[in-house]
């Protein structure tokens, strides 16, 4: 699945205000739909489904919604039901019991209920919501997909700066890749962003930084403008836009930024191995500059995943535990705390950065994975992984010994962590 997105812009206050009425009524319908599982006993997706039916007789408003994007809604109940029921079978902490949501963003709409004029550029909702024609602002690469593709879904989502239309296309992005025969593993870290086994780092930008600090003033004018039980200022609101807005700055630059990491990573390698943090981040820490590490990191992963997905090439997450204790030469457990920045291996008397012996660490647990085995340190450029294994058991000798294809690169078995088959765009 593809998605592409435009904004909607040209309405009239009121056509907004019909599209808030639609998200409202699609939140109500999850909530309404959640409460049934709490309620009764073994509510399945049908009985969802069909609650969807006698909510829009008994509500005038809910019959306003479109039939499918009724369902739509029961659907989304149904699977935040199910992944708790799968993160309870699979020990998955913590277990996420669905909740009733408040402030809902979006409301989704399947293949009807809207229309897209021939040329792509205007987008009619023909719900009972009459919220009409908006015109669709996008560049020409996402107005062609949408208008040559089979749209799957169309979701509503209202921004900090205005409303946008997703179109969800039935189209699976795959493209040639480049294969390079190189490998790579990934540290990521606080001091850098991301250290790789050859003491490349890449570090976390100074514009994001300042974007971040902003955000940080903007929420502290928020919280003093705040009056305790009563009516808030205008300037409160003033501020509480602002806020909206700056947000969604810095969630777009990070997003940009970590996604030209991950294309840059995946498209100069051919197997990326990176340590799956969310094993690790069981405890979680509160420290404002770890949570937005944090939620670039995941982003950046979830990226790599995506293109190694798109250009065929293996994506391995390993468990992150002790790599930045053990050495990479001899193995062996030498303690250290975070501030200590260098590895000194007692038995071995290597030396060398911490988050270069992690990175080695990490890669070694992904070539283990994918039964790769791995000589480290030599160089040359083997032409293994190029489609190699396909031709039978007979492992690819390669020149230098670096990377001695046993399975083959071809069409990787990743274990760990396979993540969403969409394009991780929320
Ligand atoms: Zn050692």
């Amino acid at each position: 699945m593809l998605v592409r997105e435009a904004k909607l812009k040209d309405g009239t206050p009121e056509q907004y205000q019909a599209l808030d009425e639609a998200i409202r009524t699609g939140q109500f319908i999850r909530n309404k739909c959640l409460r049934l599982w709490m309620d009764a006993e073994k509510v399945s997706r049908a009985k969802m489904q069909a609650l969807c039916k006698d909510l829009a007789q008994e509500f005038p408003f809910a019959k306003r919604l479109n039939s499918m994007a009724r369902q739509a809604h029961a659907a989304r109940a149904w699977t935040s039901v199910q992944r708790f029921y799968e993160n309870c079978r699979n020990g998955v902490k913590p277990v996420g019991y669905p909740k009733f949501k408040k402030h809902s963003r979006s409301v989704e709409y399947k293949t009807s209920g809207w229309k897209l004029s021939k040329d792509g550029f205007h987008l009619t909702f023909t719900d009972g919501f009459k919220a009409g024609t908006f015109s669709l602002y996008c560049n020409s690469k996402a107005r062609e997909d949408i208008l040559t593709s089979k749209i799957n879904r169309v979701r509503v989502i209202r921004r900090a700066d205005g409303y946008y239309a997703q179109f969800c296309l039935d189209v699976e992005r795959v493209e040639e890749g480049t294969y390079t025969g190189e490998v790579v593993g990934i540290d990521l870290g606080l001091k850098y962003f991301i250290k790789d086994q050859n003491d490349n780092q890449v570090i976390y930008p100074q514009f994001l930084r300042k974007s971040e600090h902003r955000l940080k003033k903007l929420q502290r004018r928020l919280s003093r403008r705040h009056r305790q039980g009563k009516k808030q200022s205008a300037n409160y609101y003033k501020a509480r836009q602002q806020l909206g807005k700056q947000h969604l700055k810095v969630q777009r630059q990070r997003r940009d930024w970590a996604i030209k990491q991950a294309q840059a990573l995946v498209a100069s390698n051919d197997v990326v191995v990176y340590e799956d943090l969310k094993v690790a981040n069981l405890v979680k820490n509160h420290n404002l500059a770890k949570s937005i590490s944090d939620a670039a990191w995941s982003q950046f992963t979830d990226f790599l995943d995506y293109y190694g997905k798109v250009w065929d090439k293996a994506v391995v997450a390993v468990n992150p535990a002790f790599t930045s204790q053990d050495c990479h030469n001899c193995r062996h457990r030498v303690k250290k705390s975070l501030s200590t920045r260098t590895h000194k291996c007692p038995h071995c008397g290597i030396e060398l950065c911490r988050d270069t012996n992690a990175a080695l660490n990490i890669l070694r647990r992904g070539m283990e994975i994918l039964g790769i085995e791995w000589n480290q340190g030599t160089g040359g450029h083997p032409e293994t992984s190029e489609k190699s294994g396909t031709t039978g058991e007979t492992p690819t000798s390669v020149d230098s010994g670096k990377l001695e294809s046993v399975s083959g690169v071809a069409e990787p078995v990743i274990s760990e962590s396979v993540k969403t088959e969409e394009s991780p765009s929320f």
